[in-house]
């Protein structure tokens, strides 16, 4: 699967439409997830069924498609799914996730990401029909159904002329803090587009930093770029300015809305920026390298430990991560994630336990080795790698996704990389 994505112009009763009917989705997701939650035991036949009541009760979920329904359902699906395996993993989720109810409830749901109802959806997913390409240009789409969106001009240099229609599984339209874009999700495997990198002989481990953007164990490290710094500088001076005009209790005023959306704006091009930059780099190292090996971070767990917090978050370790593993799988090489334990307190040299503390920049061992702090990590997150592997199975996880789940990281950015996505 991978993402196509066009800017779109919609004139302002098109606005009115597309907004309905991203409105009605999301009605119907919180429809049937209260339907869900009030009958407990309930599966995805009678979900189903109950999404079709819906359609019959009220006219206005009628008028969208009634595949665009199936998907505010499979979103719900999705979502429970999710929560399960959380709890049977153990694995506490975020907790936001968690609605006030099931809290009060259940102190355990609460910890492993209880769905919750949605509030400011902001698309609409249509599967393949609802939609129709103009056969003529190719670039331009109408929506068919009964919230009369119309004709859209798709606004974006890639061809779809490339792919044939049946190849195009799904149709979405996302709303952003600069507008308004179509998704086509196109059924592709990455690697029936390219060729396999050639064979470089060449192994390399990474370890991610606060202080580098990564230092490998060659002894490389690649600095993290100065728009990061500038860009969380700007990001809080909107956001204060964004603050300053909040009201508490009271209906905001036109400024804080003004301000509010220039914040947003802002996040957009920042996250675009970091996107397009993790992307770039992920790709030359999976270029000269055959085997990629890595921390299998928790990147959630760091956040939460707020000294760390601000760096890593920043830093787009895990997004780094999904452009490695996409490319690694697209061009045929190994990415292996390994237990981060220990790996910067082993000497890489003799194997000995060196306990330091994170202020300690370089790794001095009584068997005379001195390196680096971070490349000593890197050499050890190598042999881990080069010792498991076959074994940790995250190396070609990209591929073996379920099309659903990569539906879901699909979700991306701007316009300015649309070609491809491995991620949300
Ligand atoms: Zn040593």
């Amino acid at each position: 699967m991978f993402v196509l994505e066009y800017k779109v112009k919609p004139k302002p009763q098109q606005v009115q439409a597309i907004e309905e009917a991203i409105r009605t989705h999301q009605f119907v997701r919180n429809k049937v997830l209260r339907y869900w939650m009030d009958n407990r035991g309930k599966g995805k036949t009678e979900l189903f069924r109950y999404n079709t009541d819906l359609r019959a009760e009220y006219e206005f979920v009628k008028d969208l498609n009634s595949h665009a329904c199936q998907t505010a359902v499979e979103r719900v699906l999705r979502s429970i799914t999710k929560f399960f395996d959380n709890c049977q993993k153990n694995k506490p989720g975020k907790k936001e996730d968690a609605t006030p109810r099931a809290v009060n409830a259940q102190g355990k749901a609460h910890q492993a990401g209880y769905p919750k109802f949605q509030k400011h959806n902001r698309s609409v997913e249509y599967k393949t029909s609802g939609w129709k390409l103009d056969p003529q240009t190719k670039k331009h789409i109408n929506f068919t159904d009964k919230k009369n969106i119309g004709r859209l001009k798709l606004i974006g240099s890639k061809n779809l002329y490339y792919f044939q229609p049946e190849q195009i599984k799904r149709v979405r339209i996302v709303c952003r803090a600069d507008g308004y874009y179509v998704q086509f999700v196109i059924k592709l495997d990455p690697r029936d587009t390219v060729k396999p990198f050639s064979v470089t002989g060449k192994c390399i481990g990474i370890d991610v930093g606060l202080k580098e953007f990564y230092a490998d164990s060659n002894g490389y490290k690649q600095p993290i770029p100065q728009f990061y710094r500038k860009s969380e500088r700007q990001l809080n001076r909107a956001n204060r300015k964004k603050s300053k005009k909040y009201q508490r209790g009271k209906p905001q005023s036109f400024n804080y809305h003004k301000a509010r959306k220039r914040y947003a704006r802002k996040h957009l091009k920042v996250s675009r920026q970091r996107e397009e930059y993790c992307k770039r780099v992920a790709y030359s190292v999976i270029q000269s390298n055959d085997l990629v090996a890595y921390e299998d971070l928790n990147v959630q767990g760091m956040i939460k430990n707020r000294k760390l917090a601000k760096s890593i978050s920043d830093a787009g370790w895990s997004s780094f991560r999904q452009w490695l593993e996409y490319f690694g799988y697209k061009y045929g090489k190994a990415t292996v994630a390994v237990a981060p334990q220990y790996t910067s307190q082993i000497c890489s040299h003799c194997g000995a336990k060196v306990k330091k503390s994170l202020s300690t920049r370089t790794h001095v061992c009584q068997c005379g080795y001195t390196e680096d702090r971070d490349v000593n990590a890197a050499i050890n997150i190598l042999q881990k790698g080069l010792s498991t592997v076959g074994y940790t199975g995250t190396h070609y996880a990209w591929g073996e996704t379920s099309s659903s789940l990569v539906e879901e990281i699909l979700l991306g950015y701007g316009d300015s990389m649309n070609q491809e996505y491995p991620r949300l």
